[in-house]
């Protein structure tokens, strides 16, 4: 792993960004008495050597100055240096004075999709069995949490893509539905690229046109929030045209004639109205997609992060079973994860209503399981508690008045950010593990000094599903400590040590493993060993001996009787609540570009991602522009009924002209999320980002 040469080392890793998960090398060459870094692709099965910008440079935040390497203490408005030692009994302290004042539950902990799998078991685990309060959520929740409970219910399982990626380049005709994939996860682009010099027939569905959807045979440039109705549209031509799989859908699916009738019932001009997609073009897909002997239909943030983002997904998975394109070659879904690990986080725990191997909290058999496990009583296991922005709110209100936060920026990735900002200046106890200190951790009264992805040993899982190992390549800095270790040490100062006594992460994962036994997410059969050998294992792999799993439900769907489930979704209930009006007339939708990450805490300290894209913008349709008096490059002020921001314009023929777009990368002046409404999807609580109403007006520059 680690080759020694008289002026260069060579440390296999992971990137630390997108769900991609590229393998690669960071060689560190000493001249001299300087170090210099370079981060080159390595070959594997996923990303097959290639890297894009933020992976070739990534150590640059991994090595910043700007890093905490010990632990900070707020005294008097500034943070102060103290040992570890002091740290944990201010801890103490603080979390047992809450809990006997404010009870169990006024402990809240707030995770993330950013790290190990270990890391993610382990924080469920503390928050139930060392804080034992029900409130623990995670960044997740922002994210993938719409496709993760479209999946659920459709297929009865969810693992983001239910085929291997390599599938991808001989499909026959893929949809890619809110998904800009060559700025988000751009090393997957080239299995898109190979499907289409293959011959395949490519749908791009975004009311924005991107470096994606450049590359397909037919966009689709849909209104912000109308994905469903589309979805709709799709169906109602399969189902006209005589396209559907009626073999399949007779002994695989329930709730077609149900689907059947609702969309007959639907007129297609008042589809195209609410979409503002043309007819002939919802037509031409929906017939191409049908007839097409394979297909896939890939979603993410555009479609999912809605106020009924679930539904708009699960419309998404009518249109491949009832074309009878799931459970086969080159046919199936996939969920494009943005988080590194916005895979795995989301089965090991810490969920607000799960336990580990997405077990629920509320099923007695799945409590008494993990509590054998844990050595603890299944009565005394917290309950569900509450989604992450649902937390703030408790927060706000005095409910929850202490928290450990986990590499997570909720200021900034939060809707109605500016409530999640109040909030957490009123907490009692606010401890942040941390990088750096982000404009959340600011806030904190405790910094604890986390481990980076070069320092941390442990396994992630891919937007694929496949399980990898990432190895440590260097000590951690300073006091850092591993974010596993730092649990354990909690754990210990508050009389629980006895449950958290690992001292590897190998010891955590070994753990997990059991407790994964038996559930959807069933990671039994994998070991690091085999991590090491076979180049990651794609879950469920239920046995030493079991291979994996390349292709899910050919057989039969995770539903106890083996069927999946098509449900109605109406056109209506999908669309944003917040419409454009006489006072906010333009949609806003929000996004990425390819040289930042989530909310930028890492990315911004690379000088070399930064320089790419140092300050947020706001994408708008030269006439829109023009009729709002704002000139390209200028400063604008974006306004809703939350808030507003000042960011500069830039003008676009891409985009609609009843929209514009804002990256959500940057922070203060620039979160685009201090104009983000708080409402959530009824089902998995994912807020509405994508699509809300704002006005705009020129800042006249000094
Ligand atoms: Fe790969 Fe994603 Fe990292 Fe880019 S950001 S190198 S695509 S893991």
């Amino acid at each position: 792993r680690q080759q020694e040469a008289e002026t260069e080392r060579v440390y296999d890793t992971q990137c630390p960004y997108c769900s991609m998960q590229c393998k690669m090398q960071l060689i560190e060459q000493s001249i001299v008495s300087r170090k210099q870094y370079k981060t080159i692709g390595k070959d594997n099965p996923t990303s097959e050597g290639r890297l894009c910008i933020k992976g070739m440079n990534a150590h640059q935040h991994a090595l910043h100055s700007d890093r905490v390497t010990y632990p900070l203490l707020k005294v008097n408005g500034e943070f102060v240096r103290i040992s570890w030692e002091q740290a944990l009994e201010k801890i103490r302290e603080n979390f047992t004075s809450i809990q006997a004042e404010d009870g169990n539950d006024a402990l809240a902990v707030y995770g993330s999709a950013s790290i190990t799998n270990e890391e993610a078991y382990l924080l469920g685990k503390f928050a139930r069995v060392a804080l034992q309060t029900k409130y623990i959520d995670y960044n997740g929740r922002l994210c993938m949490s719409a496709a993760a409970s479209a999946a659920s219910q459709t297929f009865g399982m969810d693992r983001g893509f239910t085929n291997s990626m390599s599938e991808i380049s001989n499909v026959r005709c893929i949809i890619l539905a809110g998904t800009n994939i060559a700025e988000c996860q751009p090393t997957m682009m080239p299995y898109f690229e190979r499907a289409k010099e293959n011959g395949a027939y490519i749908i791009a569905i975004d009311p924005r046109e991107t470096a994606t959807t450049k590359m397909a045979d037919l966009h689709l440039k849909v209104k912000p929030g109308a994905d469903a109705a589309l979805a709709n549209g799709l169906l109602k031509v399969i189902i006209e045209e005589g396209l559907v799989d009626e073999a399949f859908v007779r002994e695989r699916v329930k709730g077609f004639d149900e689907v059947a009738e609702h969309v007959a019932a639907l007129d297609m001009d008042e589809i195209a109205e609410l979409t503002g997609v043309p007819v002939e073009q919802i037509r031409k897909a929906g017939g191409i997609f049908g007839r097409e002997e394979t297909g896939m239909i890939f979603t993410a943030r555009g479609v999912e992060q809605q106020t009924d983002g679930s539904a708009a997904v699960r419309n998404f998975l009518n249109i491949l079973l009832a074309t009878g394109k799931m459970g086969k070659p080159y046919c199936g879904y996939g969920a494009v994860t943005g988080q590194s690990n916005g895979q795995g986080a989301r089965e090991h725990g810490q969920k607000a209503d799960q336990l580990p191997g997405y077990r629920l909290i509320e099923n007695e058999e799945h409590r008494a399981y993990i509590a054998d496990v844990w050595g603890v009583r299944a009565e005394d296991l917290p309950r569900k508690g509450v989604s992450a922005y649902e937390m703030m709110e408790k927060v706000h209100s005095g409910e929850i008045t202490g928290m450990l936060l986990m590499c997570s920026n909720p200021i900034v990735s939060n809707p109605n950010a500016h409530l999640v900002q109040e909030a957490l200046q009123k907490l009692k106890f606010f401890v942040a593990v941390d990088l750096f200190i982000s404009e959340t951790a600011r806030l904190a009264d405790l910094i604890l000094p986390a481990s980076s992805y070069l320092e941390d040993e442990g396994t992630m899982t891919n937007v694929e599903g496949r399980v990898t190992l990432r190895e440590a390549s260097k000590p951690c800095p300073g006091e850092t400590r591993h974010d596993w270790q730092i649990l354990c040490d909690i754990a210990k100062v508050l009389g629980k040590g006895e449950y958290f006594s690992f001292s590897s992460a190998e010891e955590i994962f070994n753990e997990l493993r059991i407790a994964s036994r038996g559930g959807l997410a069933d990671y039994s059969g994998i070991t690091y060993d085999r991590l090491r050998k076979e180049n990651g294992i794609l879950w469920p792999c239920p046995d030493p001996e079991h291979p994996g799993t390349k292709r899910l439900f050919e057989e039969s769907f995770a539903h106890p009787d083996g069927k999946a489930v098509m449900v109605a979704v109406s056109n209506n209930s999908v669309v944003p609540k917040e419409k454009p009006d006489g006072e906010f007339p333009l949609y806003l939708t929000t996004g990425r570009v390819m040289s930042h990450y989530l909310t930028g805490v890492q990315t911004r300290k690379s000088s070399s991602l930064a320089a790419r894209n140092f300050e947020s913008f706001m994408e708008i349709h030269p006439a829109t522009a023009m009729k709002y008096n704002i000139q390209d490059q200028s400063l604008v002020k974006v306004e809703s009924r939350r808030g507003s921001i000042v960011v500069r314009s830039q003008w676009s023929d891409k985009i609609r002209q009843d929209t514009v777009f804002v990256p959500f990368h940057w922070a203060d002046s620039q979160n685009v999320n201090f104009l983000i409404p708080k409402d959530l999807d009824p089902t998995c609580r994912m807020p509405g980002f994508k699509a809300s109403a704002v006005k705009i007006s020129p800042v006249v520059e000094a």
